[in-house]
């Protein structure tokens, strides 16, 4: 998938994607399907799931280190949304992250994460406590 380019078709140009958008990405996840469920996973996990999260919402410095990684297919990032009450209605996460000095602490627990056991990194879907506070917006 990284020789045929699949990898960083939707990242941006900037860290060595080829810029491409999402109707092109649901092209790439339909074709491959249609032969394989496994390959479309394998695909839609990290590149439409975690890669694209990151180049969205990432910093310079996390997107200039993963992504060129990511496009060569020398980091495998997974995917950490569903839980036991959180399917299809992402109301239902209950998954904490709070913020300390070094960075956030996680407390919850993840259902169905595909290619766990192989992950170099995983985008986590979590609410933020701050304080006694659940900020309004959930973060990855
Ligand atoms: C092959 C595969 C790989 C996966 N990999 C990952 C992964 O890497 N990481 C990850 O986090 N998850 C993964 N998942 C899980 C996936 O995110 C969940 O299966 C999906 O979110 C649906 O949740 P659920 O199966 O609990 O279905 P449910 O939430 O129980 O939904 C069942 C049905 O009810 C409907 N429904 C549910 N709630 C509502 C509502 N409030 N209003 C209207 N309709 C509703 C849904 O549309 C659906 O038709 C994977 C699933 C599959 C099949």
């Amino acid at each position: 998938m990284a020789e045929m380019g699949l990898l960083g078709m939707s990242f941006r140009e900037e860290f060595g994607g080829a810029g491409m958008s999402v109707l092109d990405q649901v092209i790439v996840v339909e074709e491959l399907a249609k032969h394989s469920m496994l390959a479309a996973n394998l695909w839609f996990v990290p590149v439409f799931g975690g890669g694209y999260l990151l180049d969205q919402f990432g910093s310079k410095v996390q997107k200039e280190y993963y992504l060129p990684k990511m496009i060569k297919g020398e980091v495998l990032p997974t995917l950490g949304i569903a839980e036991e009450a959180a399917g299809a209605d992402l109301s239902g996460v209950r998954t904490e992250a709070v913020s300390d000095r070094e960075g956030y602490i996680l407390t919850g627990e993840k259902i169905f994460v595909s290619l766990w056991k192989n992950a170099d990194l995983a985008f986590i879907l979590s609410l933020v406590r701050e304080g006694k506070q659940i900020r309004d917006t959930p973060a990855c």
